[in-house]
């Protein structure tokens, strides 16, 4: 294709940008997860966020004749930072849950932070993330586990992810981006 037959958003019937919460423990891969969606890099180096990050992902649906910019909010999982969560939720059209498979804590904290977002918003739809699945030799929440906890919350899909390896991430955004357009 040309570049002058390239469709932009302004071809789509629809435009919409919408908000996605990404939550979940410090350290389970949310920036990663991000980052590799958004920016297709992987970093081994953890540098934690502070606050929250911001990515943005052009996602055409050309089937559904419409143009969606993803904005992905990243925000930090550390405990010391629940002071400044809140707002970030607000006006969010669905929430991302994301655990590392190779960390207990951060799956058995999945509730938690659900009903800490739902302070703020709820009726969203969500999916939750096992991330890290190239770790299969540190695996400590099994595959079972991750779906039985998914359909407990009442999560629209669960998905294993991994950052590294580039495994199911676009098809988990496309998944939630979808869903939200359905409402
Ligand atoms: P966050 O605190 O949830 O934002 O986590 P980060 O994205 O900063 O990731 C924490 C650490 O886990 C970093 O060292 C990443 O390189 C690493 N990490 C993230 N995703 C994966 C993954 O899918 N596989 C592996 N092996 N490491 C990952
Ligand atoms: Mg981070």
């Amino acid at each position: 294709m040309s570049k002058k037959d390239k469709k932009t958003a302004a071809d789509y019937k629809q435009n919409f940008v919408l908000k996605v919460c990404v939550v979940g423990d410090g350290g389970v891969g949310k920036t990663s997860v991000v980052m590799r969606y958004c920016d297709g890099v992987f970093r081994e180096n953890y540098i934690m966020t502070i606050g929250s990050n911001f990515a943005v992902k052009n996602l055409p649906l050309t089937s559904l004749e419409t143009y969606v910019k993803l904005q992905l909010w990243d925000i930090a999982g550390q405990k010391h930072f629940s002071f400044v969560r809140p707002p970030f939720y607000r006006g969010a059209s669905a929430v991302v849950y994301v655990y590392d498979i190779t960390r207990r804590e951060s799956f058995s904290n999945i509730p938690i932070w659900k009903t800490e977002v739902e302070r703020e918003i709820s009726g969203k739809p969500f999916i939750l993330i096992a991330n890290k699945t190239d770790l299969a030799d540190e695996r400590i929440v099994s595959k079972k586990e991750g779906e039985n906890l998914a359909q407990q919350i009442g999560a629209h899909m669960y998905f294993e992810t991994s950052a590294k390896d580039y495994q199911n991430i676009d098809e988990a955004f496309l998944f939630l981006a979808e869903k939200i357009l359905e409402k």
